[in-house]
This record gives structure tokens, sequence and C-alpha cells, in this order.
């Protein structure tokens, strides 16, 4: 993947878990032939608590191997072992990322960049769970000690025990951070896994455009209020390919000057602290409301 300046952002788009042959082929048709260069989808899923739908496994790559067939497309999936990489491989698969759970433990990031010596595949790697830069790089500086040249990272925002209106705060600083210390090392942007709703995803989309990232990876489903995981975050493909025109469309008058960059960061700072700060009133609210419950049931004296 080379840095885009002035070039279209690199966009990666399908559903957050291959399900069915049929929803993935389904998907992949709607996104050919458009702004979209390379098909997602996860098959095998990190997920919180067992016993959900863990990933449909090494069947659903056929099924990207038929959509690479079929469409053209490059097809990206989630590798979170030495096994999957040797699976992706066998499949043909053209990118491989690495999971925000899988970047915070610096053995697996270690098994898996060995595993990928010498590849000349994609590899992107998200940023850890935790709002941590130096064990973002360091998951970088892994793979790059591999000899791996098409290297890049996705910002997917960072977990947070505060609640905000996103599913994972931006935290801009860091991804910027992560620009200041390896400026040639393209960075795509995934507003789906920050934002954890679909109507927040064109919003921060152009913010990261207007910011210089490099691309963008969105979770596009075509009955996304059903999808396996991920559902409320999800978009129909229409709805990313109109988007995708806006955005890249508009591309040109939104890239801002860099010294511009920290203004947006402390603009950002500051809608953060807005929202925070609704959250409190309307919790003290809610305190009021059950301190006047109980007076009415007991009554102080
Ligand atoms: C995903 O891309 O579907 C995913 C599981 O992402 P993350 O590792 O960012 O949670
Ligand atoms: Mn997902």
């Amino acid at each position: 993947m080379k840095k885009s300046k002035t070039g279209k952002p690199f966009v990666i788009a399908g559903p957050c878990s291959a399900e069915s042959e049929e929803q993935v082929i389904s998907i992949a048709h709607s996104l050919k032939e458009t702004n979209v260069d390379v098909f997602r989808a996860g098959i095998w899923k990190p997920r919180t608590r067992p016993g959900s739908f863990e990933g449909i496994g090494e069947v659903g790559l056929s099924w990207l191997k038929r959509v690479k067939d079929e469409t053209g497309l490059k097809t990206a999936v989630e590798v979170a072992n030495p096994k999957h990489v040797e699976l992706a491989l066998k499949y043909d698969i053209d990118v491989l990322w690495i999971g925000a759970r899988t970047t915070v433990s610096p053995f697996t990031v270690q098994e898996i960049a060995n595993a990928c010596n010498g590849l000349e595949n994609e590899i992107l790697i998200k940023n850890p769970i935790n709002p941590d830069l130096a064990l973002w790089m360091g998951a970088i500086e892994r793979f790059m000690g591999q000899n791996i040249k098409n290297l890049g990272a996705i910002h997917r925002g960072f977990s947070s025990y505060e609640k905000t209106k996103y599913r994972n705060v931006p935290i801009w600083e860091i991804p910027l951070g992560l620009k200041r210390e390896f400026p040639d090392l393209p960075i795509i942007f995934d507003p789906s896994h920050i934002a954890g709703t679909r109507n927040l995803i064109f919003e921060l989309s152009r913010t990261a455009l207007s910011l210089n990232f490099d691309g963008l990876i969105i979770e596009t489903h075509n009955d996304p209020d059903h999808a396996w995981s991920d559902a409320k975050q999800q978009v129909l493909p229409e709805v990313l390919l109109s988007m995708l025109d806006h955005l890249l469309h508009r591309e040109g008058e939104l890239v801002m000057d860099p010294s511009l960059e920290k203004l947006l960061e402390l603009d950002f700072r500051i809608d953060t602290l807005k929202d925070q700060l609704g959250d409190v009133f309307i919790k003290k609210r809610e305190i009021k409301e059950l301190i006047r419950e109980k007076q009415e049931v007991t009554p102080l004296t």
C-alpha cells in the first residue's frame, strides 16, 4: 500500500463477519467497480465472551477466493495466530490485519510476525485496545523486523471505562503521534469500531480524511440489523457508496494544512468534554429523582 498524499484514499469494505456464501458474494458484487479497493470479512472473530458467534472458519476463506475471482476485488482477513496466516495465504488473501486484541500481546504479535517473514502481502496493524502508542509502535516494529515492506496501521479507537458517544474513543493525538514517529507508514481509519453506531461514521470519516489519513475501512453488510456481529455499526453497500462519493469527491477541499491538525484535535477534546458534561447533568438529574422518590416514601423529619 502506498501513502496517498494527494491520491485517492485506499478503501476497504465488507462485513464484520463472513456469515454465508450468499451474503459474502452478494455484498462483494455490490462493491465491485466502485471506489472500494479491498473486500474485508472476519473469518475468526475475537469475541469478548464465549458462546457467541466466533467466526465461520476456513470455509469462509473459500468464499473470499470466489470474491476475488468473480469481482477482481482484493481480499482482507484478520489473523490472530500463525495458523491463520498459513490458511489465509493458502486461499490467496491479499491483506492481513492484526486485530486490536492481538496487538496488546507482544508474544502473539511476534509469533505472527515470524510467520509473515518476508511476505509481500499488505499487513495492517490495528492499534491496541488500550491507549498506548508505544505498544502500537512495538507491534509495528516486530513486523518491520521481519522484512515486511507493505506495512500499514489501522486506527480503530481505544477502549474507555467512561461512557462516551463512541464505542471506542478516537484519542486523535495517538494516531497523529504514530504519524510523526513513522512518517512513511500509511494509516487507515476505521470509523465503524470507533463509532459503534452507523450514524457517526460519515462525520468521523470526514475528520479522518481532513487529518490526511490514507484510507478507510468501513463495515458493510447487506442486512446490517441482522448481522451476526457488530450489527449497529454496519452500513448497507448503497449507503457506503454514497458516503464515499461525497467523501472522496470533496477530498480536495477537505485536505487540511497539517498545522491545523492540532486545532482540530483540541476542538475534538472540547466536544468530548461537552458530551461528558451532558452525561454529568443527566446523572445528576437521575440521582435527584432517586432522592425525591426516597423522600416521598420516608419523609425526612
Ligand atoms: C473487526 O474488524 O471486526 C474487529 C474485530 O476489529 P477490532 O480488532 O478493531 O475490534
Ligand atoms: Mn467488527
